[in-house]
């Protein structure tokens, strides 16, 4: 099938994953930018316009991810999309996924905090969601990340109302020193079970020493 060529900016390609964002070997690629400000961002080159790393178009991308080719099929792994906020490279995505391997898993690290256009186009090529949920509570999802999360939830019930969906999902639950507490967690997750969510991933945020 013929396929439009489009570029995206990145901040990096990271190689030989296994057992963090997906099953098998996986490759995550990370785009530039995000509709995020979190105060304790890790990937915080993804929010400044000089720090593109590179920009690439669906081909060129496909050319570096074929060197591992042989481990996607020997593992069945894949394609891991992060940054920053992959699903706002909905277009790219869904180009790249017309002329990748059809053995290749594409998995999304995301917030779900983009308008819903951006999950219908790339939803039939997902294999597994990443959900960074941060935390539910609307006053401390803004307070964290300066942004609303009402998109968030209705993103994520949208997904869940997909039959099989509930299996693909994995929430990340973190713990955010002066942000939320175990309370505010358990909270998040009572309220996600309700939802349907099977699959979480609750952690400690790793803070450095000057924040
Ligand atoms: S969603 Fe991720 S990349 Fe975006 S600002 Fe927050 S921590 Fe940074």
């Amino acid at each position: 099938m013929e396929s439009r060529e489009i570029s995206a900016p990145f901040i990096g390609i990271v190689r030989h994953r296994l057992a963090t964002d997906g099953k098998g070997v996986t490759t995550l690629v990370a785009f530039h930018g995000c509709p995020l400000r979190c105060k304790y961002c890790l990937n915080s080159q993804c929010l400044d316009p000089k720090m593109v790393w590179r920009t690439i178009t669906t081909s060129e991308l496909l050319d570096e991810l074929l060197l591992d080719n042989l481990y996607f099929l020997a593992t069945g792994g894949g394609i891991t999309f992060g940054g920053g906020e992959p699903l706002l490279r909905s277009e790219f995505i869904n180009a790249f996924c017309r002329i990748k391997p059809a053995e290749w898993k594409i998995n999304f690290e995301t917030s779900l905090n983009v308008d819903r256009s951006h999950l219908e186009r790339v939803l039939p090529h997902a294999n597994e969601f990443f959900i960074d949920i941060k935390d539910t509570n609307p006053a401390i999802y803004k307070e964290y990340t300066t942004r609303d999360n009402a998109q968030v939830l209705d993103n994520l019930r949208w997904l869940l109302s997909h039959e099989g969906m509930a299996d693909k999902v994995i929430v990340r639950l973190p713990h955010i020193p002066n942000h939320n507490t175990q309370e505010d967690v358990n909270h998040s997750r009572a309220m996600l079970e309700d939802m349907g969510v099977k699959r979480f991933d609750e952690f400690e945020y790793i803070m450095k020493q000057d924040k």
